[in-house]
């Protein structure tokens, strides 16, 4: 989807050669060179479609996609399809090694996938076993496409107290060699995040970042429990923040990030429409945010095209795209060394 921008029209009314389009694109630095975290990316759902259709095909699988996004049913249909092909190890590796080298060539310089673990266990044999698989598999790759990974551990907001507390604890063994944070995800709406709160303390005992869902299908309320209960480093979506003047406040002042996600917002009737998007009001409000694709089999866009979409449609600057950029390296759970080389490659991109 393309959109002409307000500074856009100006620009190109004010030069009448050469074409709009190429005065735009001249005036404008390659979001591709930016370097990028990406932050809020679930595992199975970052799969390419062609890859995901010659695995179907070959297991004998039919894996329905959604005709609808009104409910989170059909995607329910989809995920366990999408997990029936991934029992397959070689899929799962295959799909692991695509996704990271999809994020190389988005300029991405460091993924923190959502990954669960408990999805594996046939497949490996125990969460543990699933774990270790994971964590190989993303360190080679990630060496293979010069991208930095981290995991994620993502409890699901239907599963019991007892099976999230099994998840923290499995992913505080894993502090230091891969695992850098504790999500939360599902329909929030009846699932109220103070059920989990044990998981995770469990994890910001143990030096992992708490990263739940927050504030996509629910209001500012569920945000605040997030930080209140949970300890939320960084909130994934968060974006009705925007109907609060006091917690966008706070979230500016205690520099908690908001890993937003423009087109899953919209799919999902959390937003009406891009152009309503609340993330500029957000970044001019102080509030960190990253910019991500969430479920880009289902959704469409990889994390480049959500940058664009920031920038053609919400006419974000290339300040506020390489503020975002910056947030989603520094929030994130990456290793110092990246941070310091990022920070600096981020900057020279905005001095261009
Ligand atoms: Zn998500």
């Amino acid at each position: 989807m393309t959109t002409t921008s307000p500074a856009d029209a100006t620009r190109a009314s004010s030069v009448p050669s050469p074409a709009p389009a190429d005065a735009v694109a001249r005036d404008r630095r390659d979001l591709r060179a930016l370097p990028k975290g990406h932050l809020h990316l679930h595992m199975e759902a970052a799969i390419r479609p062609d890859s995901l259709a010659e695995m179907a095909a070959s297991s004998g699988v039919v894996v329905p996609m959604p005709t609808s996004f009104g409910d989170f049913s059909e995607f329910s249909a989809t995920y366990q399809g999408m997990l029936v092909v991934l029992a397959e190890s070689d899929n799962l590796f295959r799909l692991i090694d695509e996704a990271i080298e999809d994020c190389a060539l988005e300029g991405v310089a460091y993924v923190e996938f959502g990954a669960s673990p408990q999805f594996y266990v046939a497949t490996f044999g125990s969460l543990d076993a699933s774990l270790r698989a994971m964590l190989a598999a993303c360190a080679e790759s990630g060496e293979r496409w010069g991208v930095e990974v981290g995991l994620m551990i993502t409890v699901d907001r239907t599963e019991s107290v007892e099976a999230a507390n099994e998840l923290a604890h499995l992913a505080a063994a894993y502090a230091d060699r891969g695992v850098v944070s504790l999500g939360l995800a599902n329909d929030e709406r009846g699932n109220p995040a103070a059920r989990y709160e044990e998981a995770f303390r469990v994890a910001k005992h143990a030096g992992l970042l708490s990263t739940p869902h927050a504030g996509e299908l629910a209001g500012p309320d569920q945000i605040e429990e997030a930080l209140d209960v949970l300890g939320a480093d960084r909130v994934l979506h968060g974006v009705t923040a925007v109907h609060s003047e006091t917690l966008m406040a706070r979230l500016a002042a205690e520099g908690v990030c908001l890993d937003v996600c423009l087109t899953s917002n919209v799919l999902l009737s959390v937003i009406p429409t891009i152009e309503d998007h609340p993330l500029k009001r957000l970044v001019e409000a102080g509030v960190r945010c990253s910019i991500n694709a969430d479920d880009p089999i289902l959704f469409g866009p990889g994390v480049l095209a959500e940058y664009e979409l920031a920038r053609t449609t919400l006419g974000l600057t290339d300040a506020q795209l390489a503020a975002c950029a910056l947030s989603s390296i520094e929030c994130s759970g990456a290793s110092d060394e990246l941070k310091g080389r990022a920070a600096g490659e981020i900057a020279a991109w905005l001095a261009a």
